[in-house]
C-alpha cells in the first residue's frame, strides 16, 4: 500500500481521513484532497486543454488527434492500464466528413424544346445525399399528398406506376399539421412503389412547412460528420418552394395553385403524370474519410469475483474547434472542465487501493457532431458491455452554482436508479449538492431535458445505468467566450473529489446500480 503513496504526508492523511471517509472511499484519496495536489492538476490539465494551442479540440482535426493523444499520455503517467484497442490507450474509429457541394447542384426539368432552371438553396433544398452524393433524369408524376392509408381507403398512387419515375407531392395534409405524414414516411412509400425519387412542394400557408425548408437550406452546404459505414446510394429528396414547383407543374399540364385549393378541401383526385417533363438532378458530394480517436485506460479490481464487473466514467474531449475566420472556441466548460476532471480523477484513483471492481476512464471524442465516439465505442467496445455495470458521465461541470452539481435521471425519470441515489448521499461529503435544474438565469432548465444529449445517452440506450452531471447552460455556451479564466476552479476540485469518491463507493458496493422505479 506505501508504495503508491506519494509524499511523506502520511501520517497527515490518516487524520484527514477521517473527515472524508465514507463506506468505502479509501485513504489515498484523503490525501489527494487535501494537498494542492489537485488544485495544481487541475490548472495543470483544463489551462492547457483550453489553450489556444488546441484550436478548440474539434474532431477529425489534427487538433482532435493531438488533444486524444495528450489524455492517453496522461492516463499511462498515472499508471492506468491500456484498454483502447490493440493493447493501446487510443481506440480510433473512421469519420466520413462530406459537403454538399452546392454550387455544382443542378436541377432542371426538359419540356419538349424547353428547359427550366432551378437554383439550389433558394428553389430547393436536398437532404439524404450521404457521402455519395445522388443524380436521377426522369419523368415526374404528381400524386397530391401522397397519401396510401388503407384504413382510411385513401390511396393517393392510385392508377399510376411511379416505377423509376420522380414523384411530386404536395407538403401538409388535408387536415393541417396534425394529420401531416412524415416526409421520412412519404419517401418511404415512394421508394417501396420504386420511385427514382422525391419531390415535396413546400406549404406556403404552413409555418412548421416553411420552417422545414429554410432549417434545410441552412443545413445543406455544411459538412456533416457521420461515423464511417458502408453505406446505400442516397434516395433522391428534394424540398421545393410553391413558387418554383408552380412552374414546374406548370410546364406539364398540372396548376398547381388549382391543386392546394381543391386538395386542402380535402378533395381526392387521381395522380397525374407531368406530360413530356423529364426532371434531371444532379447533387455532388466533396467526402472524405478521417480518423478520430476514443481514448481508454482501466484501474483493474481487485476483488476476484467483482474485478470482471466494471464502472465507466466517462467525459468528452472534444469541442466545436475554430471558425473559418480563425476565431477559437476554447471550450474551457465544455467539456475541457469534464476532461480534466476524468485527468485529475484517474489519477486520485491510481494513487489509492484498487477498488474491489474494475474502473475504466474513457474519454471520448465527437461529442459535438453527435455524440459519435460514445456510439462507435458502445457498438464496437473495448470491454465486453455485458461486464459494464454502469456510467457516470460529467459535461460542462466548471460554472454556475459554486456548492451545486445537476443531475439526471432524476426521481421521476423512467430511468431512475441507485448510481444517482448514492451520488446524493456523497456529494454533501465534498460541498456539493446535486440538484434537478440548473443552469445561469435565463437558461435555467430540468437537467433531464439534456438526458439525450450528452455521452451517456449511448450507454442508456443499451440498458447500462446511468448518472449525467451538468452544471447547466450559462452565456458563454458554445461561443469563443468559453474560456479557462471563467472556470470555477474551486468547484473542479469538489468535483474530483465527489467523482472519486462516488466511483470508489460503486466500485466497492456489494450490490451493482439499479434501477428505482419513479
Ligand atoms: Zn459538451
Amino acid at each position: 500500500m506505501k508504495t503508491r503513496l506519494r509524499c511523506p504526508a502520511f501520517a497527515f492523511a490518516c487524520v484527514s481521513a477521517a473527515v472524508f471517509w465514507s463506506t468505502s472511499v479509501p485513504v489515498a484519496i484523503a490525501q489527494w484532497s487535501d494537498g494542492p495536489v489537485i488544485e495544481r492538476t487541475i490548472d495543470a490539465h483544463l489551462d492547457f486543454l483550453a489553450s489556444d494551442a488546441l484550436g478548440g479540440r474539434e474532431t477529425g482535426t489534427r487538433y482532435g488527434d493531438i488533444t486524444a493523444r495528450y489524455i492517453a499520455a496522461c492516463l499511462q503517467a498515472s499508471g492506468l492500464e491500456p484498454a483502447g484497442a490493440d493493447g493501446t490507450y487510443l481506440q480510433p474509429y473512421d469519420l466520413s466528413s462530406s459537403r454538399l457541394m452546392q454550387e455544382a447542384c443542378e436541377l432542371s426539368a426538359a419540356v419538349a424544346v424547353d428547359s427550366l432552371a432551378f437554383t439550389a438553396g433558394t428553389d430547393y433544398a436536398l437532404r439524404g445525399y450521404g457521402r455519395g452524393g445522388f443524380s436521377l433524369a426522369a419523368g415526374a408524376t404528381f400524386v397530391g399528398y401522397g397519401r396510401r392509408d388503407g384504413e382510411a381507403g385513401i390511396d393517393d398512387y392510385a392508377g399510376v406506376s411511379v416505377e423509376g419515375r420522380l414523384v411530386v407531392a404536395l407538403d401538409g395534409s388535408p387536415s393541417g399539421p396534425s394529420g401531416t405524414l412524415s416526409w421520412r414516411s412519404r419517401r418511404e412509400a415512394a421508394q417501396a412503389l420504386g420511385a427514382a425519387g422525391l419531390l415535396v412542394i413546400i406549404d406556403p400557408e404552413s409555418r412548421s412547412s416553411t420552417r422545414s425548408f429554410n432549417y434545410l437550406t441552412q443545413m445543406m452546404g455544411n459538412q456533416s460528420l457521420e461515423l464511417w459505414a458502408d453505406e446505400e446510394p442516397g434516395f433522391p429528396f428534394v424540398a421545393m418552394t410553391s413558387e418554383a414547383a408552380r412552374r414546374l407543374l406548370g410546364a406539364g399540364g398540372v396548376d398547381l395553385d388549382t391543386e392546394w385549393r381543391v386538395r386542402r378541401g380535402g378533395q381526392v383526385k387521381p395522380a397525374k403524370n407531368l406530360r413530356e417533363v423529364r426532371v434531371r438532378l444532379t447533387a455532388p458530394v466533396s467526402s472524405e474519410r478521417l480518423v478520430a480517436q476514443n481514448v481508454a485506460a482501466m484501474i483493474r479490481g481487485s476483488d476476484p469475483l467483482l474485478a470482471d464487473e466494471v464502472v465507466v466514467m466517462s467525459a468528452h474531449m472534444d469541442h466545436i474547434g475554430t471558425t473559418e475566420s480563425g476565431v477559437i472556441n476554447n471550450g474551457a466548460d465544455d467539456n475541457a472542465s469534464g476532461t480534466t476532471t476524468l485527468l485529475t480523477v484517474a489519477e486520485v484513483l491510481a494513487s489509492g487501493p484498487a477498488p474491489r471492481r474494475s474502473v475504466l476512464l474513457l474519454a471520448v471524442s465527437g461529442e459535438e457532431k453527435g455524440l459519435l465516439g460514445s456510439e462507435h465505442w458502445v457498438s464496437q467496445p473495448t470491454v465486453p458491455l455485458e461486464r459494464i455495470i454502469g456510467n457516470i458521465n460529467i459535461d460542462m461541470v466548471g460554472r454556475n452554482a459554486p456548492h451545486v452539481i445537476g443531475a439526471t435521471p432524476s426521481p421521476t425519470h423512467a430511468d431512475y436508479n441507485t448510481l444517482v441515489t448514492r451520488a446524493v448521499e456523497l456529494a454533501p461529503e465534498v460541498g456539493l449538492t446535486v440538484e434537478w435544474v440548473v443552469g445561469a438565469e435565463g437558461v435555467r432548465r430540468r437537467v433531464d431535458q439534456y438526458y439525450q444529449r450528452s455521452d451517456h445517452a449511448n450507454f442508456a440506450r443499451v440498458g447500462i445505468p446511468v448518472v449525467f452531471f451538468f452544471s447547466g447552460e450559462h452565456e458563454d455556451y458554445h461561443q469563443p467566450t468559453d474560456t479557462a479564466d471563467k472556470i470555477d476552479r474551486g468547484k473542479l476540485g469538489r468535483m474530483v473529489r465527489f467523482i472519486a469518491n462516488l466511483v470508489t463507493a460503486v466500485a466497492n458496493d456489494d450490490q451493482r446500480p439499479s434501477k428505482i422505479e419513479p
